[in-house]
């Protein structure tokens, strides 16, 4: 049996930190994955999480299972905090804690296969790499709606929107609400309003997949498109991560809500999504689930949490100032748009055949699309990645 397995290209995105761990060079610089880094080069712990692990050891308890949809209290407290605490749509929401955002998509994506098994799946042109691969996998098939516009620099929404017309109903459409990932380009909210408009317009599915609520300009702005389907009436589903905005990338920590019409639409699809997560792993980890309810849960906390995501969110916005300043200083004066881009992520405009030239002459890894992570810059490395930037580009 085990001789029919075809060796698999190594995973795009990790594949190139594996190959960045085995650079011997001193000065390599890792903007491949999407990972915010301190001004040291490491990920940080945040003091909010720090404190609520303290408080979570102290009281010594034993670990048990966790209920299928996860730990009540993390629940309660990303409901609240995604859709507004009260929220009268709490009602006709089924959520469920998640194994970090690509559980939460995966989750989604097989509790829609089952309802909707000859449905595409539109991803934005280009998209986070795993989309693709992952609904694919969950037996769907996939197609992209126009997103990035090379020549004008930023989202080509009358495509965007056209593609969306051009979708037959019931087509699942995972959007990015902020922090696009590759781009760094976002919609504006009046851009976003014609995009609800066109999903509701043409009977389309809506999966909010959102990885990076309060890392473009604070929790409310970046959740905001979450409002606008509340709104709308629309049923859809909305995905969390809280990999990078608790720093908790190793725990593996997000949710999934779907907002149904009605509380008994809701209580039959939290049934389903119950039996999706019994089949592939039972119930989900705890840790990473006590530490974001204990922090959101204490109002002090909660306010030492909401003070390290901003300066994780200024940061980056210097981090791209200081980049393209780095550039400027070398002659390079039409990189300007990366201090416009959104999030970790900046598409640099370079080819594929710059960034292997960056990766294999400078040790500075970038996906070869031109993605780089500039939430892995700091004040030591920007100047060496300006330089290289430059050089390739000559
Ligand atoms: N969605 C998007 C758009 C992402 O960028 C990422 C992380 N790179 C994820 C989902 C998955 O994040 P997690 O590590 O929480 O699974």
């Amino acid at each position: 049996l085990l001789e029919r397995a075809e060796l698999a290209p190594a995973d795009p995105i990790l594949g190139l930190t594996e190959a960045f761990n085995n650079d011997g060079r001193s000065d390599k610089v890792n903007l491949g994955v999407g990972v915010y880094l301190d001004e040291g080069g490491k990920v940080p712990l945040m003091e909010a999480v720090r404190e609520a692990e303290q408080r979570i050891v102290a009281e010594a308890k034993p670990h048990a299972y966790l209920p299928i949809d996860g730990l009540p209290a993390f629940r309660d407290e990303i409901r609240k905090l995604v859709f507004g605490a009260d929220a009268p749509v709490l009602e006709r929401t089924a959520t469920v804690q998640a194994v970090a955002g690509t559980g939460a998509l995966k989750v989604g994506a097989d509790f829609l296969r089952q309802l909707n098994p000859s449905a595409t799946v539109l991803i934005s042109d280009p998209s986070w790499e795993n989309h693709r691969a992952l609904f694919t996998r969950a037996g769907f098939k996939v197609d992209t709606y126009r997103y990035y516009d090379a020549e004008s620099r930023g989202v080509d929404l009358e495509g965007m929107l056209a593609d969306l017309r051009g979708a037959a109903e019931g087509t699942i459409v995972v959007l990015h609400p902020c922090c696009h990932n590759p781009t760094g380009y976002d919609l504006t909210p009046e851009q976003w309003d014609r995009v609800v408009e066109v999903v509701a317009e043409r009977g389309l599915f809506a999966f909010v997949d959102m990885a990076y609520q309060g890392f473009a300009a604070g929790l409310a702005e970046d959740g905001a498109l979450v409002g606008k389907f509340v709104q709308s009436g629309l049923p859809f589903i909305v995905g969390t991560s809280y990999s990078k905005t608790f720093g908790l990338y190793g725990q593996r920590i997000g949710s999934l809500s779907v907002v149904g019409a009605s509380a008994d639409e809701a209580r039959r699809v939290l049934s389903q999504l119950k039996i999706v997560i019994r089949t592939n792993y039972s119930n989900p980890p705890a840790h990473g689930a006590k530490i974001v309810a204990g922090v959101l849960a204490d109002p002090a906390l909660r306010g030492v949490w909401e003070d390290e995501l901003a300066k994780m969110r200024n940061r980056i916005a210097l981090l791209r100032k200081d980049l393209v300043k780095g550039l400027e200083a070398q002659g390079v004066t039409d990189m300007g748009f990366i201090a416009e881009q959104r999030g970790m992520f900046s598409y640099s405009g370079l080819t594929t055949h710059q960034m292997v030239r960056l990766r294999e002459e400078f040790g500075i890894y970038g996906t070869d699309a031109g993605r780089m992570c500039v939430a892995a810059l700091n004040a030591d490395n920007v100047g060496r990645v300006a330089k290289a930037i430059a050089a390739v580009r000559s």
